[in-house]
C-alpha cells in the first residue's frame, strides 16, 4: 500500500489534480513536493490560499479580482475613463494589462455564450456593462473577447446590444490567429491587435 493510500494525501492529490493544466500524475508529484517543502512552500501557500480566500472578491464595477472593491484599475483615477475594453474573464485582463498599452477600464463577461454549454446572455455580465455604456464620458467600448467562434459570436452578439448606447464599437484587429486566446498571446502581439483595432460595423 502506498502512502498516497492515506486519506490526507489522497485528498491533496485529489484536489490539485482539479486545477487547470494539471493532471493526477503532476499532481502526486505536486503533492509529494509541497509536504517534502514543508517550511519553505507548503506553509507559506497555506498561508496565501487563506488570505486568498478571505480577501480577494470580485469588483461589483468591473469583475476583475481584487482585495479591494472597486478594484484598483477602476478607483485609479489615472486611467483613461472614455476607454471600456471588454474581456472574457480576469485572465485576459491580467493578459492586456502585462502588454501594457491600455490605459482604459475593463469589464469583465464571466464568459461567452455558449448554446453548447447552456449559456445565454443572462449568465454574463451583459446589463451592467450596457449601463456602464451608457456613461457620458465613454467614448468607445473595445470588445476584446478570444478569436473562437464562441469568442466572435459573444462579440457579435455584445456590438448588437451596444448599437444604441452611441459608443464607438471596436475588437481587436484581425492577424489575433485564428482560435486564439489572449492569454497565450505574447505581449508585443497583444498590444499590436489592441492598437490596430478596427470599428465594428
Ligand atoms: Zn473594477
Amino acid at each position: 500500500v502506498s502512502v498516497l493510500a492515506t486519506g490526507e494525501l489522497d485528498r491533496l492529490v485529489k484536489l490539485l489534480a482539479r486545477l487547470p493544466g494539471l493532471g493526477p500524475r503532476s499532481a502526486r508529484r505536486a503533492a509529494l513536493y509541497l509536504v517534502k517543502q514543508r517550511e519553505s512552500l507548503l506553509l507559506p501557500l497555506v498561508e496565501a490560499l487563506a488570505l486568498a480566500s478571505d480577501s480577494v472578491r470580485p469588483c461589483s464595477v468591473c469583475g476583475n479580482l481584487d482585495t479591494g472593491n472597486p478594484c484598483t484599475i477602476c478607483n485609479d483615477t489615472r486611467r483613461d475613463t472614455s476607454l471600456l475594453c471588454v474581456v472574457e474573464d480576469v485572465a485576459d485582463l491580467w493578459a492586456l494589462e502585462r502588454s501594457g498599452v491600455f490605459r482604459g477600464r475593463y469589464h469583465v463577461l464571466g464568459g461567452t455564450l455558449s448554446a453548447l454549454d447552456g449559456i445565454g446572455p443572462e449568465d454574463l455580465n451583459i446589463e451592467s456593462l450596457t449601463a456602464r455604456a451608457r456613461a457620458p464620458e465613454l467614448d468607445e467600448v473595445i470588445l476584446a473577447t478570444n478569436a473562437t467562434v464562441e469568442g466572435q459570436t459573444t462579440a457579435h452578439y455584445l456590438s448588437d446590444c451596444l448599437s444604441g448606447t452611441g459608443v464607438v464599437i471596436s475588437q481587436l484587429a484581425h492577424g489575433m490567429p485564428m482560435g486564439g486566446e489572449l492569454d497565450y498571446l505574447d505581449e508585443g502581439t497583444l498590444g499590436w491587435a489592441l492598437k490596430s483595432r478596427q470599428p465594428v460595423g
